[in-house]
C-alpha cells in the first residue's frame, strides 16, 4: 500500500488506529485524514480526540480560499465545509469519496459540534428499535 501524502503540506501520512477505526495522521503537521463515516464514527467513541495531537493555532491557515486543497485518495479538488455549532471550523470535504481533511486541532473541535444532536438521533433511533420490537 502506497503511503498517502498530506494535501497541507506534502508530509507523509502515517495510519493510526483507535478502536479498530483506522485514519491517517500526518507525520509534519499533525492534520487528519478522515475516509468517509470515520469522522462521525469516532466522534461517538470516547476518548477519541487523543488522535488530534496538534494544536489549531499551529497549522490552521488563515486564508484558506486560497488554497487548493486535492484529496490525498482521489487527487479531486475538495470542497470547504463550515460546521458552526459551539465552534467554528473549516474543513475540507472530498466531493468524491466523502473523506475528510481535518487541521490539527480540529478533530477535537469537531467532536465538541453537534453533540447534543448526535445524542438526540441516537436516542430516537433507540426510541424506533423498541417501537419496532414491540409491534407484532
Ligand atoms: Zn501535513
Ligand atoms: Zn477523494
Amino acid at each position: 500500500m502506497n503511503a498517502l501524502e498530506c494535501p497541507r503540506c506534502n508530509g507523509l501520512l502515517k495510519t493510526v488506529i483507535y478502536h479498530n477505526v483506522e485514519v491517517d495522521r500526518c507525520a509534519r503537521c499533525h492534520g487528519i485524514w478522515f475516509d468517509s463515516l470515520e469522522a462521525e464514527t469516532l466522534k461517538t467513541i470516547a476518548g477519541s480526540e487523543i488522535l488530534d495531537i496538534g494544536s489549531v493555532n499551529y497549522s490552521a491557515p488563515n486564508d484558506l480560499t486560497s488554497i487548493d486543497i486535492r484529496c490525498p485518495r482521489c487527487e479531486e479538488t475538495m470542497i470547504q465545509i463550515v460546521d458552526i455549532d459551539k465552534e467554528r471550523l473549516w474543513y475540507e470535504k472530498c466531493p468524491d469519496c466523502q473523506g475528510i481533511w481535518l487541521y490539527a486541532g480540529e478533530f477535537t473541535q469537531f467532536k465538541r459540534n453537534f453533540q447534543s444532536k448526535s445524542i438526540k438521533n441516537l436516542a430516537a433511533r433507540l426510541i424506533n428499535k423498541l417501537l419496532f420490537w414491540r409491534s407484532p
